[in-house]
């Protein structure tokens, strides 16, 4: 089938859906007005005493792609951010298959960290490729693997409310330092066709001597909102973004399309346009930033191309295993 032909039998498919489904058209473009009410009438106020950090590295633990075969892989994300000596764990994963160990243990030991080593987890949204798998995102929680992990207490801050038997849950409904130089960006709000609507909260990272890190899960409040945010809650120019940024523009890494339409912020029958993500990447490369790193969780190879073609050596594709040591 050509790529027209998929094209149009998705936008036939999904409108189908939309007319079958019109109490959910009317509860998403609800959902969207809020979304656009919120980011208009929301002001936030510029952190007091963020500080700065010296050292920030980000080790991939769980990814679409991985530095070597040894290492699991799934179209999920779970990052190690290690700032000044502290510890923090972006996000756990899928572990899609419900295994135990799951994949983020069992890249974990592969790469040689414990899990009691965390100083805290910090969760970005509440979707399942993030917090570990469908349970967890309808029971509200998250989990490491699929069977309980110990987190002896250790906070987690979670963009929405949350609940976890052994971490000591913080819900971040506004933005806020935690710890010298690390910041949450608040939860943005973004409707979502079908699962509902979701906010998301990006991990801000001031390093010295080189400006502030953006470190995002899937990407869904939208590279411009997520950027707008940041520089209003940090007051620092921007160094660098990593992490997914929801481009799944000529394929989706999972079945049937679905990131094309769960996920995008459009109704089912408005696809993510190669025009957008063209955009997505000129916006960054004329922001003059140090690094560039996407995943290929949520964006297709083609766009991880348009953002290598327009970011040069600054660009990365985010793989487990392979730090990205920013200083
Ligand atoms: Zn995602
Ligand atoms: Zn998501």
């Amino acid at each position: 089938m050509t790529a027209r032909a998929t094209e149009t039998r998705y936008a036939a498919y999904w409108a189908v859906a939309g007319i079958a489904r019109p109490f959910t058209v009317l509860q998403f473009l609800r959902d969207r007005r809020e979304a656009d009410r919120l980011w208009e009438t929301t002001h936030p106020v510029q952190l007091a005493g963020l500080g700065s950090a010296t050292h920030l590295s980000i080790l991939p633990l769980v990814e679409q792609y991985a530095a070597n075969g040894r290492l699991a892989t799934e179209p999920g994300v779970s990052y190690l951010v290690s700032v000044d000596g502290k510890k923090i764990l972006f996000d756990v994963g899928w572990n899609r298959h419900n295994e135990h160990p799951s994949p983020l243990l069992r890249n974990l030991e592969a790469l040689g960290v414990s899990v009691s080593e965390l100083d805290a987890v910090f969760i970005s949204h509440l979707h399942l490729d993030h917090v570990g798998g469908r349970e967890c995102q309808s029971g509200r929680t998250f989990a490491l693997s699929a069977r309980p992990v110990e987190l002896g207490g250790i906070p987690a801050y979670v963009p929405e409310s949350m609940t976890h038997p052994s971490a000591r849950v913080e819900v971040l409904a506004t933005p806020g330092k935690l710890a010298e130089g690390v910041a949450s960006s608040g939860p943005l709000m973004r409707a979502i066709w079908l699962t509902g609507p979701v906010f998301e909260q990006t991990l801000l990272v001031n390093v010295a001597g080189k400006g502030l890190v953006m470190i995002v899960g899937c990407g869904h409040p939208s590279l411009d909102r997520m950027i707008e945010q940041a520089r209003v809650v940090t007051g620092v120019p921007l160094y660098g973004v990593v992490g997914g940024l929801h481009f799944p523009v000529t394929g989706s890494r999972v079945g049937r399309g679905r990131q094309n339409i769960i996920g995008s912020g459009k109704l089912p029958w408005q696809r993510i346009t190669q025009e957008e993500a063209r955009e997505a990447a000129a916006l960054l490369a004329g922001l003059d930033l140090g690094l560039v790193a996407l995943s290929a969780h949520d964006s297709c190879d083609w766009t991880l191309g348009v953002f290598e073609e327009a970011l040069g050596d600054r660009y990365r594709t985010v793989k487990a295993g392979e730090a990205i040591v920013v200083a």
